[in-house]
């Protein structure tokens, strides 16, 4: 049996890897099958402190496991299919097995959210991506179209800006949610142009996208944008299906916790995205992870 059985691998779960086994828990990760988390699919960090040159997501992700691999933690690479929480130890089941738990950190992050159109699942990997750092390079001299208009959306119209021949911004309202640094680059980048007030009603194409059918949300009129990809960055959903019925979550099905990372059950802790939804951000994250260990750890001492 573990002290401490972490679930998800990205900056939350690994931080809370390294300060568990720093303070002597015998403590396992249950990584995933495709570990990391977000920033796994992300391509230069420019505001995680201590990284004054940029650091690609991967390798700051590659150092985090490193990081908790030396100091003891072990790293399992698949997924989690069930937990019982219902008594202890605490059972997470994962490739097959059934692992024991004193106590549990849920560190499931979210996922990006799609639009919901028939069409876009149909060409999802055909043109259709939500991350331009894994299928930019498809679209070399190509059209592109980029859906949303926060961080993500105007990271990705960035990325894409150095590859496509000309990007796009669909966005629903006129005015961008993104923080005012990348409003400005996007804004001030040639090749990154603007349709405002802009929803999109359908993904042209049969085998490959081929464009774009957007409606005016004041006019209702409806206008064709001829590309080649349509990445999707409308916003993140958490991973949390697999916590139904075990651990309170609110409406939008984020982890509920108090008094710093505590879940709805006693002994189980949640930190990162799969409880945030406003933050957000790798650096906060990491943190989110540093205090559920420190909250296991002390949780421990008494149970
Ligand atoms: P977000 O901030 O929630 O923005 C989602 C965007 O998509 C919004 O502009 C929203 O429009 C639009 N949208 C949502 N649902 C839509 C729909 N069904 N149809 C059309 N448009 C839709 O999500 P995010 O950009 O993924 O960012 C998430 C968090 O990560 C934020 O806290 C962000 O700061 C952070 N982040 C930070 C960085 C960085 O610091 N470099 C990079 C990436 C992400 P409205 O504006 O009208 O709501």
């Amino acid at each position: 049996m573990d002290d401490v059985v972490i679930i998800g691998s990205g900056p939350a779960g690994l931080t809370a890897a390294i300060y568990a086994c720093r303070a002597n828990l015998s403590t396992t990760v249950v990584a995933g099958s495709a570990w990391g988390g977000q920033l796994m699919l992300t391509t230069e960090v420019e505001n995680f402190p201590g990284f004054p040159d940029p650091i690609l997501g991967p390798d700051l992700m590659e150092n985090m496991r490193r990081q908790a691999e030396k100091f003891g933690a072990k790293i399992v690479y698949e997924d989690a299919t069930k937990v019982d929480f219902s008594a202890r130890p605490f059972k997470v089941f994962a490739g097959g097995e059934e692992l024991e738990a004193r106590s549990v950190i849920i560190a499931t992050g979210a996922s990006s959210k799609w639009l919901g159109l028939e069409s876009e699942e149909r060409l999802r990997g055909r043109g259709v991506s939500s991350c331009a750092a894994c299928d930019g390079m498809f679209f070399r001299g190509k059209k592109v179209a980029v859906v949303g208009g926060g961080d993500t959306a105007l990271e990705e119209a960035l990325t894409l800006a150095k590859i496509a021949s000309q990007v796009t911004v669909v966005h629903r309202r006129d005015k961008l949610r993104a923080s005012k640094v990348l409003q400005e680059r996007a804004l001030g980048n040639g090749k990154i142009g603007f349709a405002w007030n802009a929803v999109v009603v359908e993904i042209l194409g049969k085998e490959k996208v081929e464009g774009i059918r957007i409606k005016d949300v004041q006019t209702g009129q409806e206008s064709t944008i001829y590309c080649d990809g349509v990445f999707v960055a409308i916003g993140h959903q958490p991973n949390t299906e697999l916590f139904k019925g075990q651990v309170e979550l609110d409406p939008m099905g984020y982890v509920v916790t108090h008094e710093g990372s505590r879940t709805s059950v006693e002994g189980v802790f949640a930190a990162g995205d799969v409880q945030d939804h406003k933050y957000r951000q790798a650096v906060t994250a990491a943190a989110s992870g540093c205090k559920a260990a420190l909250d296991a750890e002390k949780w421990l001492q008494v149970a």
